[in-house]
């Protein structure tokens, strides 16, 4: 495997490190093949919001799998998920299945260029939307972590019908937009960005896609691959009040497995074969066991809404963190929105990737390594969010900020 991973950022190779290998996983706890425990912060990026092997989530793998794993046709079980999820996220008037966030997106972009006939899709410095051809330029996550904002093997023709501009930046939008109107089918961003760091869109800057999209006539798609059922059972679209045209969601709606799903007005969404002429399809899409496990954590975080919690718990994680730093005269700041927050090391918090890229790498790989190395799995780069669940308990976050006092009180 190259990099002795199936996926760029576990390989560590950014923070000097090696990939770990874990062995298995309960509550807010990780154990690597070493037989180490660490804390987990990363929480498989994102689903694990109700912790590890939550029982009940397990018991309805187990049970579909004895009913069998896949049939290739439809169940009711999709159809459970699709109503919860509407149920939640109302802008989703009809929706479809797919097996990961990067299936979500670019399904999205398909249908979005196939309802405008149009060609440009406008997107935003730093986020990320999977590795789809005409997404990946000036990305965030992985792309942002190892220098490769533009990966080599796409095409320039397909290239070039993608802009990115500055995130948070109305200007800088307004003017790309008006360059390419006539032909933009679509802006799509992460109105939460999890993959340059934790960034929030700004409201104004939301607003501003919205307007502008809907007196343009291009779609606007929200995204919320990651932000979906983290920040509040809505989404960020809840937490802003904007309502997009299109949403991408995964993670969490697969409760560990690998699920996304793309959603929206049904008058765009009707235009998907079999009902229109826009191709879309999947023989594993809709995976009953996928599906099991996704209705299950929807149902948990359903009755129990747990996002007020997660965000004073991770808010008084940070809040001391930054008392440990500022005591150590170390520029830190913070935030954080229902189970995602993220830090960085500058004095004030970074509002698009550049003000991301500038702060400090050096005490960020140093306390990164130091946090790993004592049992505290953060995310090993800067450019990633952070993500807490309901079995983080003070016990957990005191064991924390115990060794997190210990690292900057050594010396970093
Ligand atoms: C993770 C992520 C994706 C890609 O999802 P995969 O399941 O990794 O393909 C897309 N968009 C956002 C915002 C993400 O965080």
């Amino acid at each position: 495997m190259p990099g002795g991973v199936n996926s760029p950022v576990r390989a560590f190779k950014n923070i000097g490190g090696n990939p770990i290998f874990f062995e298995k996983a309960s509550g807010a706890y990780l154990y690597d093949a070493d037989g180490n425990e660490y804390i987990d912060y990363i929480g498989s990026w994102g689903p694990m919001i109700m912790g590890h092997s939550h029982p009940k989530i397990v018991d309805a793998i187990k049970r579909q799998a004895e009913l069998g794993t896949s049939y290739g046709a439809p169940t009711g079980i999709e159809s459970d998920v699709a109503s919860l999820i509407k149920k939640c996220v109302p802008s989703i008037e009809k929706i479809r299945m797919v097996n990961s966030g990067t299936e979500a997106t670019m399904s999205s972009i398909r249908l979005a260029r196939g309802y405008t006939n149009r060609d440009k899709i406008i997107k935003f410095d730093g986020c990320y939307h999977g590795h789809v051809d005409s997404l990946l330029i000036k990305a965030g996550s992985g792309v942002l972590t190892f220098g490769l904002p533009d990966s080599p093997g796409i095409p320039k023709d397909l290239a070039k019908h993608t802009l990115s501009c500055a995130f948070n930046n109305k200007e800088e939008f307004l003017k790309v937009f008006e360059s390419v109107k006539d032909d933009l089918a679509a802006v799509i961003v992460e109105p939460i960005a999890g993959n340059m760091g934790f960034v929030p869109g700004d409201i104004d800057f939301l607003k501003l896609l919205r307007e502008v999209t809907t007196a343009n006539g291009s779609i606007l798609i929200f995204d919320e691959v990651m932000s979906g059922f983290r920040v509040s059972l809505g989404g960020a679209q809840e937490v802003f009040g904007i309502v997009p045209d299109l949403t991408a969601l995964g993670k969490v709606i697969g409760g560990g497995l690998p699920v996304g799903a793309f959603g929206g007005k049904q008058e765009i969404m009707d235009q998907l074969a079999p009902l229109g002429p826009i191709y879309q399809a999947g023989t594993l899409s809709g995976n009953p066991l996928a599906m099991a496990a996704g209705s299950a954590l929807l149902n948990l975080i359903i009755n129990e809404n747990p996002y007020k919690g997660l965000e004073s718990k991770a808010a008084s994680l940070l809040s001391e963190m930054q008392n440990i730093m500022d005591s150590a005269g170390i520029p830190f700041s913070s935030s954080q929105i229902g189970g995602m927050f993220g830090f960085f090391f500058s004095e004030t918090l970074p509002k698009n990737i550049d003000d991301v890229s500038k702060t400090d790498d050096d005490i960020f790989i140093k306390f990164l390594n130091a946090c790993i190395g004592n049992g505290i799995y953060f995310a090993p780069s800067k450019y990633e969010a952070g993500f807490i669940s309901t079995k983080h308990t003070d016990l957990e976050i005191e064991k924390t900020l115990t060794i997190i006092k210990k690292i900057i009180n050594k010396g970093i």
